[in-house]
C-alpha cells in the first residue's frame, strides 16, 4: 500500500516496465550466447587485424548488459539501464571497425546486431533515435576517417546500411505481433480472474460513459487486498499462497452478481466493477466480499479483506478519479486496523469485529 498507482496511465506503464523485464529476461542467454558466437568469429580471424584488445571491447559490452541486469529490476524506469548498456554496443563496433580498417572493416556489417534489438526494448520515438544513433557510429566508422576509401567502397557500405534499417523494421515488425497477442491475453493464469490487460481495455470502455444515478445509470468500483499476506507465505510457504489467492479469488467470484467483473489487478491486489451500483449497493456487494472471505478460510488460513470503495460521480465516468479514490478508501481502511470496508469519504462506514 501506500505506493502511487492504479491511474489509467500508470497501470500503462506498469504494463510496459513489465513486458521490457519479461523481454529482457528471455532474451539475456540468447544474448550471452551471440556475444559467444561474436568472439569465435573474432578468434577465428586469429585476431589478424584487430590484435587481441578485441576481448576488452566484447568484456565491455557484456559487462554494461550485467549492469543494467542488475539494477533494472528495482528501477521505475528500467529501460534507461537498458537503454545505457545498448547505446555502448554501436560505439564499441564501431571503435572496432575503426581498428580494423573503417570501410573496409568486416566487423561493419555487426551494426545489423543492436538494430535488431531496437524493436523489442523501446518504444517508437525510442527506436527512431536508435536507428540514427546506429547508423551515425556507422557512418563514423565507416566514412569519416577517410571518405575516399567509403567511395570505393560505396557498394558495400550501402548494401549494409540497407541491412542495418531493414532489420530494424523486420524487428519492429515481430515486436508488434508479439504486442498484439499479449493484449489479447486477459486471464490471469494463477486465479483464472480477468489480468491487467483485460483491465485496460475495460476501462477505455467505460471511460466517458455517461453516469446518471437517477436514472439507474451508476457505476462502482472496489478495490480489494488481502490482508497481511506477507505473512500467509512466511508462515505457510509461496504454495499455499498461492492456493489462498486462488480460493479467494473463487470465493469472491463466488460472491458477485452475474454482471460484475473481477480483475487481478496485483499481487494480492483485486478491482472489482460493479455495474449499476450505487453507494449503497457497493458497500453491501464490498461487506459481502469481506464475509466470505473472512468466513471461508481458504486452505484452512485465517485470511482478511481491506476494501476500498468509489462510486461514479453523475456526469460520465472518470476511471482514473475512481481507481484513484478507491485507492486512497483502502488506504485508509489498511489504516484504520484493516479487515474493513471504507467508502470513498474516509469515513468507516462499517467497522468490524
Ligand atoms: P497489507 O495488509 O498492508 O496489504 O500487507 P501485505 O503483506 O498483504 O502487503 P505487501 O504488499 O507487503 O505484501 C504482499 C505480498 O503478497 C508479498 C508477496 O509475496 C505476496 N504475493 C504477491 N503475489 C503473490 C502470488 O502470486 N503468490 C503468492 N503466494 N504470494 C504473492
Ligand atoms: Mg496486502
Ligand atoms: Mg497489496
Amino acid at each position: 500500500m501506500g505506493k502511487p498507482r492504479d491511474t489509467l496511465v500508470s497501470i500503462h506503464e506498469e504494463a510496459r516496465r513489465e513486458r521490457l523485464l519479461d523481454m529482457e529476461g528471455r532474451v539475456r542467454r540468447y544474448r550471452t550466447a551471440c556475444f559467444g558466437i561474436l568472439a569465435l568469429a573474432l578468434v577465428m580471424t586469429g585476431g589478424r587485424s584487430l590484435g587481441y584488445w578485441w576481448i576488452a571491447f566484447l568484456a565491455a559490452g557484456l559487462a554494461g548488459f550485467a549492469v543494467a541486469d542488475r539494477f533494472m529490476r528495482k528501477s521505475l524506469r528500467p529501460a534507461l539501464w537498458i537503454a545505457g548498456a545498448w547505446a555502448a554496443l554501436p560505439a564499441l563496433i564501431a571503435a572496432s571497425a575503426l581498428a580494423t580498417g573503417g570501410a573496409t572493416s568486416p566487423v561493419l556489417v555487426w551494426f545489423a546486431l543492436p538494430a535488431a534489438t531496437l524493436g523489442f526494448r523501446f518504444e517508437p520515438r525510442g527506436i527512431v533515435a536508435g536507428t540514427t544513433y546506429v547508423v551515425a557510429m556507422f557512418l563514423l566508422a565507416a566514412v569519416v576517417p577517410d571518405p575516399q576509401a567509403a567511395w570505393e567502397q560505396r557498394d558495400l557500405l550501402i548494401a549494409i546500411a540497407a541491412l542495418i534499417v531493414s532489420t530494424v523494421i523486420l524487428s519492429g515488425a515481430l515486436v508488434e505481433s508479439d504486442r498484439a497477442h499479449r493484449r489479447r491475453s486477459t486471464l490471469d493464469p494463477l486465479t483464472g480472474l480477468f489480468n491487467r490487460n483485460a483491465l485496460e481495455q475495460r476501462l477505455s470502455e467505460l471511460n466517458g460513459q455517461p453516469c446518471d444515478p437517477g436514472d439507474g445509470l451508476s457505476h462502482a468500483f472496489l478495490l480489494c487486498d488481502l490482508d497481511h499476506f506477507k505473512r500467509v507465505n512466511d508462515e505457510h510457504g509461496h504454495a499455499a499462497g498461492d492456493a489462498v489467492l486462488q480460493d479467494v479469488a473463487y470465493t469472491m467470484r463466488a460472491t458477485l452478481r452475474a454482471g460484475d467483473s473481477i480483475y487481478r489487478v496485483g499481487g494480492e491486489e483485486i478491482l472489482v466493477m460493479l455495474p449499476g451500483a450505487d453507494h449503497e449497493d457497493a458497500l453491501e456487494i464490498a461487506e459481502r466480499l469481506r464475509v466470505a472471505v473472512r468466513e471461508r478460510r481458504p486452505v484452512g488460513v485465517a485470511v482478511s479483506l481491506s476494501i476500498g470503495a468509489a462510486v461514479a460521480e453523475p456526469g460520465t465516468v472518470d476511471c482514473d478519479d475512481m481507481l484513484a479514490r478507491a485507492d486512497a478508501a483502502l488506504y485508509a481502511a489498511k489504516a484504520a486496523g484493516r479487515d474493513l470496508v471504507y467508502l470513498d469519504d474516509f469515513e468507516p462506514e462499517l467497522a468490524v469485529l
